[in-house]
């Protein structure tokens, strides 16, 4: 998939009009290279000759692209996800009754005042009042259109700043998703248990401080 399909598959209008064909890369300062390569333990970007200069090791480097790449398709999966969570919301509270409903509004509210609790540390341009399926999209949104402007410039090293409140965001979101798709409220606890031990494992595999 290219990287313009990538971004389109999440239909979002303002992620896609920040999706640009050619990635760009900052420029070494020092070598006047594009700065290509990311180097996990100090977490900086570098361009080629800078790691033969430093005597830093190339297996401990993934291309910026790569990794940028990596990052921004979670972006548009969960936002994605985000989106289209409240439809099937509306779909499900009518299917599984009003039992299922209380529980999950509960189960809901939980999410979204652990998420407002964390979230509000930063500077989150998010309304207290908003309603929790509209609250988790504008902050996946906000944080999917960060990351598509340091996606534009390989900017892995921006891009990884990122990663801790999307692996937050990812666990909640995915547990919600599990939940609504649970008819039997009676197992969400367990459910819950199951479905984030799956994301955290994914996440330990996706992550790509794993893979070098
Ligand atoms: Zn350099």
């Amino acid at each position: 998939m290219s990287g313009l399909d990538m971004y389109a598959s999440c239909g979002d209008a303002e992620l896609m009009s920040k999706a640009t064909e050619n990635k760009e890369f900052t420029m070494c300062a020092d070598h006047n290279n594009p700065k290509e390569l990311f180097h996990f333990e100090t977490r900086m970007i570098l361009c080629s000759q800078c790691l033969v200069d430093k005597r830093m090791d190339r297996d401990l480097c993934v291309e910026a692209r790569k990794f940028c790449q990596a990052l921004m398709q979670r972006y548009v999966t969960l936002l994605d996800n985000a989106t289209y969570m409240p439809i099937e919301h509306v779909q499900k509270e009518k299917e599984y009754g009003i039992p299922w409903r209380s529980a999950f509004k509960a189960e809901l509210e939980a999410f979204t005042e652990t998420a407002k609790k964390r979230l509000l540390g930063e500077e989150m341009k998010v309304e207290l009042a908003d309603e929790p399926f509209v609250f988790f999209h504008k902050i996946v949104k906000k944080d999917a259109l960060d990351a598509a402007t340091f996606d534009a410039m390989s900017q892995a090293d921006f891009m990884c700043m990122m990663l801790d409140n999307l692996e937050i965001c990812e666990q909640w979101l995915y547990q919600i998703k599990a939940l609504l798709k649970e008819p039997d409220f009676h197992i969400f606890e367990d459910l819950k248990t199951q479905t984030l031990e799956q994301v955290l494992a994914e996440q330990l595999k996706m992550n790509p401080k794993c893979t070098i």
